[in-house]
């Protein structure tokens, strides 16, 4: 199959793995960057250009979008899907999935285990909110944050209260959220791809910190998740609508709590932490299931 993966660097490690994973399994692999990508799109018959040549009719399209350039990585894997190559992760499921408000409380419909969360807008209803979600310690996060920079934890009331009024005057998006003291600076990243968790692996945070982000200098290892545990995962990535996705959860005295569902998870921790092919996985995946026009977006 003719298989692009969509990447800003080729020399980046989950880029690089499946051109290998690709290549081993006697696919073609392209590496085309999303942002030098241009589109035609006012004719009956869409097209994508890479520096100043049409490219071909992908089989399959393996976004690796960054969250810094969703808006336009988007709109070219729209349009790969528009010509009929089948996506990994659908663009829609992956702009869903980039704001972690709606994640949330996509999530919550569906009576998956969450910390409790709240969302307001106005410094007037901050005393409410943090009563709402249980009161202090709690958890501030900016809903546009990644690798837990953005993530704060307020101890006390008096805290959590002007950490969210200057929030709130900056005019960013912020939630609040139940602290998980229990989970001891530790979260569980699970791999699903399909309908499983092919690996999992847990990531502790170092000493005097509480976020376990491998960015904030956490460290990863090999852990066995409960069956409720991969159940939840798994159902985290079905309502998202990702076919593959790295899904955060804390351990918790009520049991598993889903985090965050990532579409683009990277590859080098977790195969590094379970030794597995992971890249390999996800072309096995896309063997299986790749077909011409098979997306739920393209409307009628
Ligand atoms: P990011 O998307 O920036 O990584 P997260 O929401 O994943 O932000 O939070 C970063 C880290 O902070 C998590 O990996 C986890 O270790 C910790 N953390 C986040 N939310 C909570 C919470 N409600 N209770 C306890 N720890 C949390
Ligand atoms: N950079 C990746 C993304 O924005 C996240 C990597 C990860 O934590 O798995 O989707």
């Amino acid at each position: 199959m003719n298989i692009a993966i969509l990447s800003r660097n080729r020399k980046l490690y989950s880029t690089r793995r499946l051109v290998e994973a690709c290549e081993q399994r006697g696919h073609t692999p392209m590496v085309v960057d999303a942002l030098r990508t241009y589109m035609d799109i006012a004719s009956n018959k869409p097209q994508a250009h890479f520096k100043g040549e049409p490219l071909p009719n992908f089989d399959a399209v393996i976004p690796r979008i960054g969250a810094s350039i969703t808006f336009y990585g988007t709109a070219v894997l729209r349009q790969f899907e528009m010509m009929g190559s089948y996506p990994l992760n659908e663009s829609v499921a992956i702009s869903r999935s980039r704001d972690k408000l709606r994640t949330m409380q996509l999530l919550s419909r569906k009576g998956v285990g969450m910390p409790f969360t709240g969302f307001a807008n106005n410094p007037d209803d901050i005393g409410d909110l943090i009563k709402m979600v249980g009161g202090a310690p709690l958890v501030i996060k900016l809903l546009e944050g990644t690798q837990g920079i953005g993530v704060v934890l307020a101890e006390t009331q008096k805290a959590a209260e002007s950490v969210l009024e200057a929030f709130m005057g900056l005019k960013v998006n912020i939630m609040v959220q139940e602290y998980i003291k229990e989970a001891g600076g530790a979260d569980i990243r699970c791999l699903v791809i399909g309908d499983k968790v092919v690996a999992a692996m847990k990531r502790q945070a170092m000493e005097g910190e509480f976020r376990s982000n491998l960015h904030r200098g956490g460290s990863a290892s090999l852990i066995r998740i409960s069956p409720a545990e991969r159940a939840t995962a798994v159902n985290a990535a079905k309502i998202m609508g990702l076919n593959v996705a790295g899904v955060d959860l804390l351990r918790s005295e009520r049991g598993p709590l889903v985090m965050e569902v990532n579409s683009s998870p990277g590859l080098e921790g977790i195969e590094a932490a379970t030794g597995k092919d992971i890249a390999g996985m996800i072309i096995e995946f896309i063997e299986k299931n790749a077909k011409p026009h098979r997306t739920k977006t393209r409307g009628k």
